[in-house]
This record gives structure tokens, sequence and C-alpha cells, in this order.
């Protein structure tokens, strides 16, 4: 009995859901949980009449999360209701059971999440292989129905979200009704089709932004100890970490030029702005010096003549790297060889490692920069050959592999690309 209480509380819903026994198969290395549905009246989903009258019971089985190197199973006792309500177009229907199984499913919500998690992370096989490492069940076309059904419920949302507010609804009884969030209604109303996700909305917003203001005053006026400034900052109402601000001070060292926790030298170090933009990042700044000049506005402008002046090799850095994209962009192969010889009197390190790559493939690199062609289509199908042999890795010959990369066909403008099914391969004539 003691193992019984132990399995129900394991279940993810125990007000809904009674666990009656439990039994381990070892043939099958199974752990069957017989469980009940105790729901007494249950809302009939065309027209949420309550119904109390059962028409018949019967077992679902259930896939769950497993345990262990056991797979778990549910027998779930479950009911058909009667709808007594003359108005609906529903006389019987099978209790629902919100956020524990959904209906007809054959595992629970909690299983299909984490399918539904390895699929978008790694894509059908590899979902698959690694859900049977996991010892869950569900095939690659499980993984994919499983996306494909999760975005097809929120596309039905989406609709039902414009039917409502097109009959006049409140955004807030729309919300109650579909069992959404307001924000949800709200994102949704703002586009006639469905918003695709994208990435967290607060990217770049930080607790901090109100105080940096102040904090820049207090760096540049020499005091560099983060936790004072921190304790500065809590007395303003500051309702984040010391740690926040102890990485913001870091940022704001590397600005200068400054390893962390160095002392501060004598000289005057450049004084620190907070960037009206975007954080400022390696490929940021690589964007900004390649910019053409004429496509740069004022800011950028403003910025790039800030971080000239901040040292003569940084200055000597951005001449050069503005004169090889000029060379490239405007096909003047006579002046690669005078721009190898400057930046061989350069003191900037990676640009003569730069240099010397350059120099190693002269004939190549003069091609590039005089011809139309390009090889970009032949390492696309570089890429797209190492694709196809990491996916069939250790399974297939290298027969199959040729057939694949012949005769699966390359991605076509706007259309995804499947690839070949071994069965599919087989069928096909060799000579193609
Ligand atoms: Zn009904």
């Amino acid at each position: 009995m003691e193992m019984t209480a132990f399995f129900s509380r394991l279940l993810p819903d125990s007000t809904s859901l009674r666990l009656d026994a439990w039994q381990f198969d070892d043939a099958t290395l199974r752990i069957i949980l017989h469980v009940t549905s105790t729901q007494t009246a249950v809302p009939c989903p065309v027209c949420t009449v309550r119904a109390q009258r059962v028409h018949r019971r019967y077992t679902r089985l259930l896939a769950d999360l497993p345990w262990g190197p056991a797979r778990v199973q549910w027998q779930l006792r479950v009911r058909t209701f009667v709808c007594t309500n003359t108005q609906c177009s529903r006389r019987l229907f099978t209790e629902r059971l919100t956020g524990i199984v959904a209906p007809w499913a054959r595992r629970t919500q909690r299983m299909a999440a984490w399918l539904i998690a390895l699929g978008l992370a790694l894509g059908g096989a590899a979902g698959v292989r690694l859900s049977r490492c996991l010892g869950m069940t569900g095939s690659r076309h499980t993984l994919q129905q499983k996306t494909a059904q999760r975005r097809a419920r929120r596309v039905e949302c989406h609709q039902q979200v414009w039917a409502l507010r097109a009959q006049g609804w409140p955004c807030q009884a729309i919300a109650a009704h579909l069992g959404i969030g307001k924000r949800t209604v709200f994102r949704y109303l703002r586009t006639l089709t469905l918003p695709e996700r994208t990435r967290r909305c607060d990217r770049g917003r930080s607790l901090l932004n109100p105080y940096k203001p102040y904090l820049l005053e207090r760096w540049n006026a020499g005091c560099r100890d983060a936790l004072r400034l921190y304790g500065e900052i809590q007395q303003y109402g500051y309702p984040g970490s010391s740690a926040t601000v102890a990485r913001y001070a870091q940022r704001l060292c590397q600005a200068q030029g400054q390893a962390p926790r160095q002392r501060p030298p004598r000289q005057t170090l450049p004084t620190v702005a907070e960037p009206h933009h975007q954080r400022l990042t390696a490929r940021r700044a690589i964007w900004l010096v390649l910019r053409r000049e004429e496509k740069r506005d004022e800011e950028e402008a403003r910025q790039l003549a800030q971080w000239r002046a901040q040292h003569p090799e940084v200055a000597e850095a951005i001449d050069c790297g503005q004169d090889f994209a000029r060379l490239v962009r405007q096909r003047q192969p006579d002046h690669l060889d005078p721009w190898l010889a400057r930046v061989a009197q350069s003191t900037i390190t990676a640009l003569h490692r730069f240099a010397e790559r350059l120099a190693d493939d002269d004939d190549a690199v003069k091609a590039g920069v005089t011809r139309p062609w390009r090889s970009g289509p032949v390492e696309g199908q570089i890429t797209r050959l190492k694709m196809l042999k990491r996916q069939m890795f250790g399974r297939a010959s290298l027969a199959l592999l040729q057939r694949r990369f012949v005769l699966t066909p390359g991605r076509e403008p706007g259309q995804g690309q499947r690839p070949l099914e071994l069965s599919e391969v087989q069928a096909r004539p060799a000579a193609a």
C-alpha cells in the first residue's frame, strides 16, 4: 500500500486521478499503473453543460515518462458521458482530462511535451534515436506530427480569436473563453496571420538600464568598485543582483581596453559611453567597418570616428579593412599587391596572418577579384554531401550515399528539402 501512495504522488494530477494498483512486468520491463479518473461532473466539449450520466466505461492504454530502464504504462479507466442538453449537437462524449492527456492520444501530455521538445531540437530522425535512448517510444513521423499538430492548434486558436473579435467580444472575454493569456490575444490581434515564434522579446532589456547613466557617470569619475556601485544604485531602488552590476563593470573595463581586476593606471583613461543602439560585438564592429560609406548613418560615422581616435592601431586596422573591401567591391586586382605591401609594414599581427594566407593563394584571390564566378554553389553541394553522410553515419554504404546525393533534389527556393527514404531510393532506377 505504501508503494501505491508513492506512485500516486508521481501522477500529474492527483485530484482527478486515482491510482488503484500497480504491477511490475519483469518480462517486458514495464511498470503498469492502474489509474481511474475521479471527475464527477464533466463539461460537454460542445455546449460546456456539465454531464453526469455515464454511458459506458472503458480502458485506455497510455505511455508515460519512463522510470529508469522501465517503461511506464497507464491502464486508465475513463468514461463516456451522455450530454443531456437537448439543444446540443453532441449526444455522447468521452471525458476530457485537461492537462493530463489529449482526447484519443496514446501518451500522457507530459510525455508528449518531451517528444515535442526533442523533435524541435533535433529534427525527426535524430530525435527518434535520442528518445529511444531515453526509453520513450515515438517514431520520426510522431515527432514531426506532434510539432505540426502544435502549430495547427496555434493557427486554429488565432482564427478563433479573430472570429470572436469580429463578433464584438472584448479581449478579456476572448482570453477567458479560449483559456489563453490576455497578452496572447493582443498579440494575435496585431496580425491577420499567425505570428511566427521569435526570440525572447525582452532581449536587450535589462533591469540595469535606468541606472546606466548614473553608473557611467560614477565610472568615468573614477569609481571602479562594482560592489560599491551596486550598493549605491540599490539606494535608488535597483531591484537586480550584484552579479549583473559586476558584469556591466567588466564590460566597461573592456571598453577602456583594461583587463578586469587590473588597477587603473595613472594616465587618464578614455571616457566610456553607453551605445545608443545595440551592444557592440565583434560581429557588429566588423559590419560597421565594412559597410559602404554612403550607407552609414550619422551615428555610425560618429562611432567609427570615435574608434579611430581611441588608438592608432585601431585606426590602421579600420583603414586596411576598408581599403580591402573597396578593392574587392570595385574589382581592382592591381591594387592588391600594394595593399599586401602596406599590410606587411603594419604592426597588427592579425592583419599579417590574413595577408600571408592571401599571398599563398594569390592566383585564386586575383581571380576572385576579377571574375564574375564564385565558389558558393560548390561549397553548398559539399555542405549538403556532409549533411547526408552524417545523417546516415554507420548505417549505410557508400553506394547509398552516392544515390542519395545524386537523387535527392537540392533545395529549391521557397521549398523545404526532404531526404529520401531508403525504400524510395531502391524503388528508383539506378541510371539517373
Ligand atoms: Zn453538449
